[in-house]
């Protein structure tokens, strides 16, 4: 058969043009990359790129190469800085080469991993067996990609009720028990937990939020106590979440004290792994994770500190019954047999919400094959070390201070001042315009502190030395307009000094 492609096909006549064409982008993202160190960390991006967005659905084709041109015009110099060496402002992976064109390869293939039988869906459970390997998780332990760790806690919420009501729950609904059910975090656990309560319908409320020690991490007796406390009041504790990594510090709680807790208390035990759990891939670091390995279950991100282009959640789960028993359905059309096509006995549709889902798997793969994954762990323990020479830093200077302890990869420290919280927030929104380092601004034990989450493999000494370049400068900048406007208001009466009131 000769036929020509259909006449609505989409392929090109003639690849050779298209070939030439992409090749020609993919030098520009080689060359993009190769430069990221040189340029800002982030720009505002224009009003005028911002208005060419305003438009109607193009109807019309426009060849390929103006529309990369508008890309590289538009698009490209606007990011969100965080492949940049100097982002420190939140917790966000600095992505590579390497999975940027495993994105590409899996664009080609277009594949859906929702189920059935081919090879993409082998590929997603081979990355399943190294992560059940990586934190010492059965066989029989289930587990797949979602979006992110929000995505994977909001999963973890239901498996936990399926475990304590029985998978009755999902066709009879909440109304039909008579107990409230509890879940327990600490007070620094990340805000998407209550976003799964509430999702899940068990209401951000009854997420109880444990205080936290020095430390930022979890107060175990107090944990105990609101366990009791609720049990007395007739509740149902369900499910206790540990952090490995807080989103403010980087605290990590005592997951085997609470993983003991969970035992006691029959409760679900799931770590909130976002930040910190591939941490298990560094020697070094690997044993401030005790305990991860008796979690039920466990969300993470490769896309954070596992430099794998977003997005790369996982959810990994001890029990892979109530796993498979919280999402599986039947339906004609999802019809499994023995041979051809529908075959195949792991069908990741099984194991979540998601029907259709992309092949997040081959990016991961490429990622850890290709550097292996000894080369993560050591850069994890260099963002760590990197942590402890700022701390040292702002430990040193008189006129900073540090505002939580540097438990792993992220420093939360201020500059010394009477209106602190204002001065260091305006410090923060500077550092980013100015496009050299750009650190975010959260809040500690009620004050305002800069943050930098030390995250991206690119990130150097040089960049820590101009963060603490760039606050001392402009924190005396600031003293020194305070002294100006001090001297000045004794002697004349003025109205302001440009500056000072901003
Ligand atoms: C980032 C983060 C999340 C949310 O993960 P996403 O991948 O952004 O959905 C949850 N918990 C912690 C501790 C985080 O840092």
């Amino acid at each position: 058969m000769t036929d020509g492609p259909a006449s609505t096909s989409l392929d090109p006549q003639d690849w050779s043009e298209l070939r030439a064409q992409g090749h020609r982008m993919l030098d520009d993202m080689f060359d993009f990359l190769a430069a990221v160190p040189d340029g800002p960390v982030w720009r505002r991006p224009p009003d005028e790129a911002r208005e060419r967005r305003y438009t109607a659905p193009p109807v019309q084709p426009t060849p390929l190469a103006r529309v990369h041109e508008e890309f590289l015009d538009d698009v490209l110099p606007y990011g969100g800085g965080n492949l940049h060496p100097g982002f420190m402002g939140w917790v966000q992976g600095g992505g590579s080469s390497v999975g940027m064109l495993a994105e590409m390869l899996a664009g080609a293939l277009n594949a859906n991993l929702g189920g059935r039988d081919h090879m993409p869906i082998a590929v997603e459970q081979e990355v399943l067996g190294w992560v059940r390997q990586m934190f010492g998780f059965p066989d029989t332990a289930t587990g797949l990609f979602l979006t992110g760790t929000s995505q994977a806690n909001f999963l973890a919420v239901l498996i936990a009720r399926t475990r304590a009501l029985g998978k009755g729950v999902r066709q009879d609904g909440l109304q039909a028990g008579d107990q409230r059910l509890t879940a327990y975090t600490s007070a620094a656990g990340h805000g998407c937990l209550d976003a799964a309560m509430e999702m899940a319908g068990h209401g951000s409320r009854n997420l109880r939020r444990i205080p936290v020690d020095a430390d930022q991490r979890m107060d175990l007796d107090a944990l105990r106590a609101a366990i009791a406390a609720d049990r007395r009041a007739g509740l149902r504790p369900f499910m206790v979440v540990g952090a490995a990594g807080t989103v403010d510090a980087g605290a990590i709680d005592d997951l085997a004290g609470i993983a003991d807790i969970a035992q006691a208390e029959d409760l679900a035990f799931h770590v909130d792994g976002a930040i910190a759990a591939l941490a298990v891939l560094s020697p070094e670091l690997a044993p401030r994770m005790a305990g991860i390995e008796r979690c039920d279950s466990l969300a993470f991100d490769f896309h954070k500190w596992g430099q794998v282009p977003y997005d790369a959640g996982f959810l990994l789960v001890r029990d892979g019954e109530a796993h498979r028993a919280t999402f599986a359905a039947r339906t004609a059309y999802l019809q499994r047999s023995d041979r051809g096509l529908a075959a195949g006995d792991w069908w990741p549709c099984d194991y979540g919400p998601d029907l259709s889902r992309g092949f997040r798997a081959l990016k991961v793969w490429f990622t850890l094959k290709t550097y292996g994954s000894a080369a993560l762990g050591a850069v994890m323990a260099h963002t760590c070390a990197l942590a402890q020479e700022l701390s040292a830093r702002i430990e040193a200077e008189p006129e900073l201070e540090l505002l939580a302890p540097t438990a792993l990869n992220i420093v939360c420290f201020g500059y010394r001042a009477a209106d602190a919280d204002r001065l260091n927030a305006q410090i923060v929104v500077e550092l980013q315009e100015a496009g050299e380092v750009a650190p975010s601004m959260t809040r500690i034990n009620g004050r305002t502190a800069i943050r930098a989450a030390i995250v991206n493999h690119r990130t150097r000494r040089h960049d820590i030395d101009a963060l603490v370049e760039g606050v001392l400068a402009l924190g005396r900048r600031r003293a020194q307009l305070a002294d100006a406007h001090a001297s000045a208001s004794a002697s004349v009466k003025i109205g302001s000094v440009e500056g000072v009131q901003a």
